[in-house]
């Protein structure tokens, strides 16, 4: 049972990573990025999710400076974009990501999206900065079970994380299953749906019932299947709301009613459709 902020779960290789971090898809690179990741520290987060495709890693740098916290406190992941990917071109996109981050290694680096052709290759520059200990952990984001399949075919290193969207709407059951029997952490992106949620009556249901709002009963069902959650917001009293999450526990029944919400519903882009 999660209790607190602080805990962590551990990764296949040992590393320790949040069950919950603040997403920054979206907040702006300058005074809103640095607000939000200065809150959401204050506030007891402590992992942030980034990518090069945001153009705010160099906002998410200086607000993890700014908070003056040991840099071994705060669990940094950022992703290398579809454009950037390859051998070497994945090399030089982590270079220049480590260098606007201001940091000397990130915590988890991902490969952002599975671009036909490209993927393995880039997870070879990912094995070779995992050894070098530049990434204390590496793994991949929208990655289906048969991405998966085949880059565990080859790979030396199996992906330690998966980060894909997920929420009541799109509840990728199988995909968890998967992972699970693969040692591999699935991490939820979009995991309020982008507050399209708010007014689902079944989650209005509980969360009236137990005193918290339908977006704290989306990441508290996420958390108890096991899945790590990343709720972005850039406003004070949301980041503070999507922390609330620690103090209740929903019963099995509930978890049921949850699951029935599925309906195989994307907000983003068809992992198997990746062309930008
Ligand atoms: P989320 O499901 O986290 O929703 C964010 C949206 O909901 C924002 O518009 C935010 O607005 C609003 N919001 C935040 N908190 C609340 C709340 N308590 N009640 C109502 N509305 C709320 O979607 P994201 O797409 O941002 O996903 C989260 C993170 O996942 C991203 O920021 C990014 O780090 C990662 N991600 C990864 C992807 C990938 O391909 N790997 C793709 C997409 C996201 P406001 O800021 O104004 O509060």
């Amino acid at each position: 049972m999660i209790r607190s902020i602080a805990e962590r779960t551990r990764l296949a290789n040992g590393v320790e990573m949040p069950w919950l971090g603040l997403g920054v898809y979206r907040a702006e690179e300058g005074p809103e990025v640095e607000e939000a990741v200065r809150v959401a520290l204050e506030l007891g987060y402590r992992a942030i999710d980034t990518a090069s495709m945001y153009r705010n890693e160099s906002g998410v740098g200086r607000a993890l400076r700014a908070s003056g916290l040991p840099r071994e406190e705060v669990f940094l992941t950022t992703k290398v974009w579809n454009s950037e990917q390859g051998y070497d071109s994945t090399l030089r996109a982590f270079e220049a990501s480590l260098k606007r981050l201001g940091v000397d290694y990130v915590d988890l680096y991902l490969i952002h999206w599975p671009v036909p052709g490209r993927y393995k290759e880039t997870w070879r520059a990912l094995e070779r900065l995992y050894r070098e200990r530049r990434a204390r952990a590496i793994g991949v984001s929208n990655f289906q079970i048969h991405h998966l399949e085949d880059l565990l075919a080859g790979a030396e290193v199996a992906p330690m994380v998966n980060q894909v969207e997920c929420h009541p709407r799109l509840q990728q059951r199988e995909l968890l299953d998967f992972c699970r029997a693969h040692a591999i952490q699935l991490e939820a992106w979009a995991p309020l749906m982008r507050g399209r949620l708010s007014d689902e009556p079944t989650l209005r249901r509980i969360a009236a019932a137990r005193g918290k709002t339908p977006a704290q009963v989306m990441l508290r069902w996420n958390l108890q299947r096991g899945v790590v959650v990343i709720p972005k917001s850039v406003r004070r009293e949301r980041i503070e709301e999507n922390a609330g999450i620690f103090d209740f526990e929903l019963s099995e029944q509930e978890m049921e009613a949850l699951a029935s919400l599925e309906r195989g519903e994307r907000i983003g882009p068809d992992p198997d459709h990746v062309d930008f």
